[in-house]
């Protein structure tokens, strides 16, 4: 592997994903060797290895099961399904069997939540569970029938296009795009000119961030520059990059060709997030045939000095690996840990040199405008958002699956098109993003008014708003990277005060720490995550008070778990049962008069 590799540092993921795949788990002696051969620091591949959710070193079983633990596979009943795997399989969620056969646990959302309950067997997605389904996993586990040999149905991802616009319903061929480019700077004008914005939420204009990147000065015998698409989409509710993936490559990669031949780059790199490794042949195949079609390599389309080539990279189950200099990070071989900006990646960002790093709908759409024009792009949409918006929708509807629309449609408009009814609230734009209630359905998807990375999760009134919040927050405290303390700390501390809430101790005095905590997440974090890590909370709080309130049944404080309870094993040790060994609020009080 190592070999294959050119034991260059910079691919260390892909190395340890490759081992990993072929001896099952790294061991520590696969850690040292690897170090080694690559002329690492041990402790540098340990901690790489330490820091993605699909790296283990130790033995996970055989068979590695993680269900997918977004709120709407819980709405899909995913926590019934695995408790029947696990009492059918003898084992507790998060153990691995005696025998080394399987192992079951959670992992954050998989992507697949328009076709819940999702799980992932050996990475590798399983849709629609049912109770019979899972019994026949269960059987073929405990047979140690080969993946390959599963009953292919249950491996099925659909693509579920429920609504097409100009992206999803375009009619060109691979090539059209580059064929209708005059020159990289006309072409450069021509995105400006269309106004697109990035499309993985925060809405950067394409045509600047392309300006700055091209006009930016590599260092190096090339001076290189390179173009990077984020397919890293871990957004809960998030999954039209997966869609876009498998049902548009070739768009994608025009996309990322278009944008090398405006800022001068000669590589592209793709960040495929780990839970769409299924994907990975099927992309390298639409690869391999532009190779041959003279639409990638050298000398695109026979223009000498138009060369450019793409390489997927696979994440490893790390979230924050959807920032884009945790991206980076990432794809050079570290820990995907965010960086301090700036400088920007337009300057310094792979390896150092000038990177347009550009979301998977944004380079789709950059394909789509070189080949029809800005004017044409700027039609559609609204003033300050150009273009269309896809959708992935997700939640209590009758039809989830994949919208595109014309920017500025409304959610009242989205609601009706996927057949919800009874619809209680909607978070839009994922975990982090902005959950309304239906007062705000006349709201528009828009830059101007709410934007979007696309998810779009839907709860009818028969739901608990605080447990959707509560499930958000868990999921921050699995994928905060630790670096800074507020979020490492701060997303912990706000997940013991809303555990505590739950579990019946929680009173006014909570609802004022929550709202404590969640100021310091905004202010001090280091990056986005933290930044919006309290927003669940917020919004819920202020628009789903009795959510909170029927829960807060003490009226002063009260600690999150019984202290005299978890004195007992001292109290055992130290042979003592006396009133001094207990601790009681009432104790307490007395004694601080
Ligand atoms: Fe990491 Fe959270 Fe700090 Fe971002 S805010 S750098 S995710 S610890």
């Amino acid at each position: 592997v190592l070999s294959r590799h050119q034991r260059d540092a910079t691919r260390l993921m892909q190395i340890l994903r490759e081992i990993q795949e072929e001896l099952d788990w790294l061991s520590p002696q696969t850690l040292t060797a690897i170090a080694e051969g690559l002329k690492l620091p041990r402790a540098k591949v340990e901690g790489v290895a330490g820091f993605y959710h699909f790296f283990h070193s130790e033995p996970k079983g055989r068979y590695r099961v993680l269900w997918s633990d977004n709120i709407t596979d819980r709405m899909l009943g995913n926590a019934d399904l695995m408790a029947r795997m696990c009492k059918k399989l003898w084992l507790r969620p998060g153990e691995v069997s005696e025998d080394q056969l399987v192992s079951v646990d959670t992992t954050s959302c998989t992507g697949m939540c328009d076709q819940g309950p999702a799980m992932l067997v050996n990475y590798r997605p399983l849709t629609r569970m049912t109770p019979e389904r899972v019994d026949k996993v269960v059987d073929l586990i405990r047979h140690k029938v080969p993946l390959d040999e599963w009953p292919a149905e249950y491996f099925v991802v659909e693509d579920n296009i429920r609504r097409k616009d100009a992206l999803l319903g375009n009619d060109l061929a691979p090539g059209d795009a580059l064929r209708a480019m005059r020159g990289p700077a006309e072409m450069l004008e021509a995105i400006k000119a269309s106004g697109l914005r990035g499309r993985g939420g925060a809405g950067f204009s394409t045509g600047q961030k392309w300006e700055f990147c091209r006009n930016a000065v590599g260092t190096g015998a090339h001076g290189a520059h390179y173009v990077v698409c984020n397919a890293d989409e871990g957004e809960p509710g998030t999954f039209k990059d997966r869609v876009l993936l498998s049902a548009h490559a070739d768009l994608v990669f025009e996309g990322m060709t278009v944008a090398a031949y405006v800022i001068g780059a000669k590589k592209g790199l793709v960040y495929l997030r780990g839970e769409y490794r299924y994907l990975l042949d099927k992309l390298n195949a639409v690869l391999e045939k532009r190779r041959a079609d003279k639409l990638l390599g050298k000398s695109i389309l026979g223009q000498t000095g138009f060369d450019f080539d793409i390489e997927v990279h696979l994440g490893a189950g790390a979230y924050i690996c959807g920032e884009e200099t945790a991206l980076l990070e990432s794809l050079e071989g570290h820990r995907g840990v965010p960086r301090k900006r700036p400088p920007f990646p337009v300057t310094s960002g792979y390896l150092g040199q000038p990177t347009a790093v550009n979301n998977v709908e944004t380079l789709a759409s950059a394909a789509l405008i070189a080949a029809k024009g800005a004017a044409w792009y700027k039609s559609i949409g609204t003033a300050k958002s150009s273009g269309t918006k896809v959708l992935s929708i997700s939640g209590d509807c009758a039809r989830p699956g994949i919208y595109e629309y014309p920017y500025g449609v409304t959610v009242s408009q989205v609601l009706a098109d996927c057949g919800a009814i009874d619809t209680q609230a909607c978070q839009i734009a994922g975990a982090s993003g902005l959950c309304i209630a239906p007062g705000e359905f006349g709201r528009r998807i828009a830059f101007e008014d709410i934007p979007t990375g696309g998810s779009f999760m839907i709860f009818d009134n028969t739901r608990d708003m605080f447990e959707v919040a509560r499930n958000f927050v868990h999921f921050f405290v699995d994928e905060s990277c630790g670096f800074c303390t507020p979020c490492r700390v701060g997303t912990t501390l706000l997940k013991n005060v809303m555990d505590k809430i739950h579990d019946g101790h929680g009173g006014e005095y909570d609802i004022g720490d929550a709202q404590r905590v969640i100021k310091t997440l905004k202010t001090a974090s280091h990056c986005g995550l933290g930044q919006t890590a309290g927003n669940c909370v917020a919004d819920t709080l202020q628009k789903f008070r009795p959510s909170y309130e029927l829960r807060l049944t003490v009226r002063e404080f009260e600690p999150a778990f019984d202290l005299d309870k978890a004195l007992s094993k001292m109290r055992e040790v130290t042979g003592r049962d006396d009133p001094g060994a207990h601790f009681h609020i009432a104790h307490r009080k007395s004694k601080s008069g």
